[in-house]
């Protein structure tokens, strides 16, 4: 086994224990949970060394990026999804590959979004973005996209309505202001709003590598977690 194959192996093993313990002290089952691997920045050897391992979940940020990738490991039985913000311009991209986007926080990127999957002949799942910072953030403190909680229910109709799209449930990240306990309440009362109304739209993504314990105990039925797999990040230059 290589040396990265085996890195990674270990760090896997140590996040599944974290959520089995996490679902085991919320009377949750772990079954419920699935493990989204955030690569970007990391190369595609890494997603090769992940679905070795039998992760089947892929997360990408950058529209470039994940192109790139996913045409690199297009003999990989991965399914990519789009958690990163979403510019207009590339949902038409991002439409040929994800299995599922879950940034959807506005509708013109839902209009161009369906026009992609129907040209692509796909079918992409969708979860609308919730921001989740209390009221009052802005500028470097506020955290990018996502509609303001009580109008969660209002995008999931749009989403609903767009041929091409599937509606999935909703996504969240963490705000870095508030109480982070509070925040995913918070969510989970958006994703029961819109579960009300659309009873399949059940995913909650939510939690990463820093909260995920947090975040399974108040529901998230999806996982992204990046440097707790493969490492810390290179700080972000430019
Ligand atoms: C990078 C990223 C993650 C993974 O974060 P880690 O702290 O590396 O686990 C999750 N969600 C989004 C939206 C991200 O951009």
């Amino acid at each position: 086994m290589s040396e990265r194959l085996e890195e990674i192996r270990q760090n896997l093993a140590d996040v599944h224990t974290r959520i089995a313990t996490a679902c085991s002290r919320a009377g949750r089952s772990a079954a419920e949970v699935t493990l989204v691997a955030v690569t970007k920045t990391r190369p595609a050897d890494d997603v090769r060394a992940l679905a070795q391992l039998g992760v089947g979940d892929i997360g990408e940020n950058r529209d470039q990026e994940a192109a790139a990738k996913a045409a690199e490991c297009a003999d990989l039985d991965v399914r990519w999804h789009f958690v990163g913000q979403l510019q207009t311009r590339k949902a038409r991209s991002v439409a040929r590959y994800a299995y599922m986007v879950h940034s959807v926080d506005r509708p013109r990127l839902i209009g161009a979004l369906g026009r992609g999957a129907r040209d692509a002949h796909r079918t992409v799942r969708c979860l609308v973005q919730v921001n989740l910072d209390p009221p009052g953030i802005s500028g470097e403190l506020a955290t990018r996209g996502g509609v303001p909680p009580t109008e969660a229910v209002k995008l999931a109709d749009k989403v609903v309505e767009e041929e091409g799209l599937e509606l999935a449930g909703v996504m969240a990240v963490a705000s870095r202001q508030g109480d982070p306990e509070a925040g995913f309440a918070v969510l989970a009362d958006a994703a029961a709003a819109v579960r009300e109304r659309y009873p399949q739209a059940d995913v909650v993504s939510a939690g990463m590598s820093g909260d995920l314990e947090l975040a399974v105990a108040h529901g998230a039925t999806h996982l992204r977690i990046g440097a707790a797999l493969l490492g810390d990040r290179a700080p972000i230059v430019g």
